[in-house]
């Protein structure tokens, strides 16, 4: 999996690949699971319950890194308006 987040002027990226442990690790608590294999879409956190389904999760860790990094989610939303805004237009 590869994915991005970007500002509209490029200043920030933030970016994972593979390697970042983002659909096995709980985004609720943080609990890093052994790996779980591609078929199972659905887990549940030894840790503190909650039910995950693995892509929901794996998104979810996504975001919370890439704010971890100070993307600035203010920044992210003024981005978003810009390009809804040029969809339209
Ligand atoms: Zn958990």
């Amino acid at each position: 999996m590869l994915a991005y987040m970007t500002q509209w002027d490029g200043r920030y990226l933030v970016q994972t690949d593979s390697f970042y442990p983002s659909s096995n690790r709980c985004h609720a608590c943080g609990y890093l699971s052994d790996t779980i294999p591609r078929s199972v879409r659905q887990w549940d956190c030894p840790d503190c319950d909650a039910s995950h389904d693995r892509d929901v999760n794996a998104a979810k860790n996504i975001l919370k890194a890439g704010k971890a990094v100070g993307t600035g989610a203010d920044k992210l939303r003024e981005h978003e308006k810009t390009t809804a805004g040029h969809v339209e237009g």
